[in-house]
């Protein structure tokens, strides 16, 4: 017996059998039992995904001996020969090849008459987008008025080119493309029931490469089996299908998380040895950042697709979200201009390297910012490192022991895997010495963005909006300098007098003495004049009485100008603090990577 293709020996036999698709079969497997049948069925979806096997499965159960149900006996004449492709009343028609209108109008001629041998005609035409303008007029006469006893399947992988008044008399279904996963599961299936030895590396690469089509996936393994002598495994189907292994895509994109530019440009190295395409390991890294940045929004989101699921976890809690924002566009970038690069690989080193020359300046590994966070006491930074991370902590079905970012103890500029590198890819001194573990840089506190530019007072103002032990009111030179300042308002002092008015600290206020003090550089400027209307303007508040008096010493009590200043930072932390804790701000961040520039944020009066 000649050997019989997979993709041909595995079709399904009945709808039980198909591999995906469930929504559309249990619709259909519904309409055959309960006998609620349309004329017309649609099927679209791309190449190989099922669409004539599930249109052939409806003939078969339309005209089954045994009655219309889902479950054809396939045993019976009518069965048999729809399975051999020679049914009378199974019209089969490639529209690709029959475009013209002659073609339809001959085809549609003997819709008129009664079945010969089975109980329904039925028109099977795949590729109906292919059929000219005219065909589908004459196809449409038939549609709005159908016989009785025909139906028509029509089948497409392009349903944007049908005329709406087609596609509005028949019943839509939309094939799925099968993942990955799926197809894997299925291979390993048919592998086993033939009895062919098999790895399952190779059969999630074989599945990758069908791209959602189990007919090609079925070839393909045809083709494996042909090209490993009768078994499937890995190293064949990978130098068949001329695939790189992922986990060295991986590993570059771990090393690049974890900030070490040896350790990527030996990994490259690895890579190298399998002469790659490139552009094809750059379209890789693009999608597997694509995956890590779904995982930190959304982790469930990660489906498993590749086999892969708990890589992508891990490295995204590896990388912050504006890292991986970052480099996914350094990637796709490096992807375009990799034509331009005289040597492919130099292409890739480079593009590598500026992921890690451009990534965000306070980035540390997020493994070792997490060890900063805990020891630092400030806890504005506390909160800040904690939203930080926020992101990527939420996986909850996330790797039970997540890969720390491999630690490397120290650089080692001649590392075992570049021992072999001929003496012109010898690594440059400097960029080996730059090594793996990287100078911890301090993580600026953000205390540091609220507080006033001068220490205004000896004893520190507190700046924090929120009730701090060193509330604005408990402090007495703060209460005192808060009384001069409501003063100040009212004495309607301007030009020299009220800027040097603004300076002075009221230090002492008894009975009806006023004594301010001021610093060595006012003493100049606060002549006897200016003293004089200062003094005068207080007076005409305070009566006639009050005696002012300006004394050069340490100004202890809070000047209206610190005062204003004061108030000023208060307000634009409560504005950063507004902007940080709004909604639609916060989903900017976590989405598409927004950070918040500080310095640029202003209070709104
Ligand atoms: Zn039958």
């Amino acid at each position: 017996m000649s050997y019989q293709v997979l993709a041909r020996k595995w079709r399904p036999k009945r709808f039980a059998e198909m591999v995906g698709q469930e929504h559309v079969l249990k619709a259909l497997v519904n309409a055959l039992d309960d006998d609620r049948l349309h004329h017309a069925y649609l099927f679209t979806g791309t190449r190989g995904v099922g669409k004539t096997s599930i249109a052939r499965l409806f003939a078969k159960s339309l005209n089954c001996e045994t009655g219309v149900s889902s479950e054809p006996c396939g045993q019976c004449s009518a069965c048999v020969e729809i399975a051999e492709g020679r049914f009378v009343d199974l019209i089969e028609v490639d529209a690709a090849s029959r475009t013209k209108v002659e073609d339809t109008r001959e085809l549609l001629e003997n819709v008129q008459y009664a079945p010969t041998h089975g109980r329904f005609k039925v028109y099977l035409i795949d590729e109906v987008h292919m059929l000219s303008n005219s065909s589908f007029n004459a196809l449409l006469k038939t549609l709005e008025e159908p016989p009785p006893h025909v139906k028509f399947l029509l089948a497409t992988t392009d349903p944007q080119k049908l005329p709406m008044t087609v596609l509005s008399r028949c019943l839509q279904f939309n094939l799925k493309n099968l993942t990955a996963e799926r197809i894997q599961q299925h291979l390993e299936y048919v592998l086993q029931e033939e009895s062919i030895p098999c790895e399952v590396a190779a059969l999630w690469l074989l599945a990758r490469s069908a791209d959602g089509s189990m007919r090609d996936a079925l070839s393909l393994t045809d083709q494996a089996i042909a090209f490993g002598a009768g078994a499937v495994n890995e190293a064949d189907v990978r130098s068949m299908l001329g695939t790189i292994d992922q986990q060295l895509v991986y590993r570059i994109m771990e090393h690049v998380a974890a900030h070490q530019p040896q350790a990527v440009l030996e990994a490259v190295y690895a890579l190298a040895e399998f002469s790659p395409d490139y552009h094809g390991v750059l379209g890789d890294i693009v999608s597997l950042l694509h995956r890590v940045a779904l995982a930190q929004v959304v982790p469930a989101a990660v489906d498993n697709s590749l086999g892969d699921r708990e890589q992508i976890l891990a490295l995204a809690q590896q990388m912050r979200a504006e890292e991986v924002q970052l480099y996914y566009q350094v990637a796709l970038m490096g992807r375009k201009d990799l034509p331009l690069v005289p040597e492919p690989r130099e292409g890739l080193e480079m593009t590598l390297l500026r992921m890690l020359a451009f990534r965000p300046a306070d980035a540390e590994p997020l493994a070792a910012s997490a060890a900063t966070a805990v020891t630092d006491a400030a806890p504005a930074a506390r909160s800040h490192a904690d939203t930080a991370a926020a992101p990527v902590s939420t996986p909850t079905s996330a790797p039970k022991a997540a890969p720390a970012p491999m630690p490397r103890a120290e650089p080692q500029p001649a590392a075992p895997p570049l021992d072999d590198v001929p003496p012109w890819e010898e690594l440059p001194a400097d960029l080996a010495a730059m090594g793996d573990a990287e100078p911890k840089k301090s993580r600026p506190a953000d205390v540091k963005h609220v507080q006033p530019a001068a220490a205004p007072l000896n004893r520190p103002v507190s700046s924090a909006p929120e009730g701090v032990p060193e509330a604005p009111i408990a402090d007495p030179g703060i209460a005192k300098g808060e009384a001069w300042a409501l003063l100040l308002q009212t004495l309607g002092l301007s030009g020299m007098a009220e800027s040097l008015a603004r300076n002075l600290s009221l230090e002492v206020e008894q009975d009806d003495l006023m004594r301010f003090h001021y610093m060595p550089e006012q003493e100049a400027l606060l002549s006897g004049d200016r003293r004089e209307r200062i003094s005068d303007a207080i007076r005409q508040v305070k009566g006639d009485a009050c005696h002012v008096e300006f004394i050069q010493a340490a100004q202890t009590r809070e000047t209206p100008a610190q005062r204003a200043e004061r108030k000023r930072v208060e307000r634009l932390a409560e504005a950063v603090v507004a902007i940080e804790t709004d909604a639609t701000v916060q989903i900017l961040m976590e989405h598409f990577g927004a950070t918040i520039e500080r310095d640029s944020v202003r209070p709104i009066d």
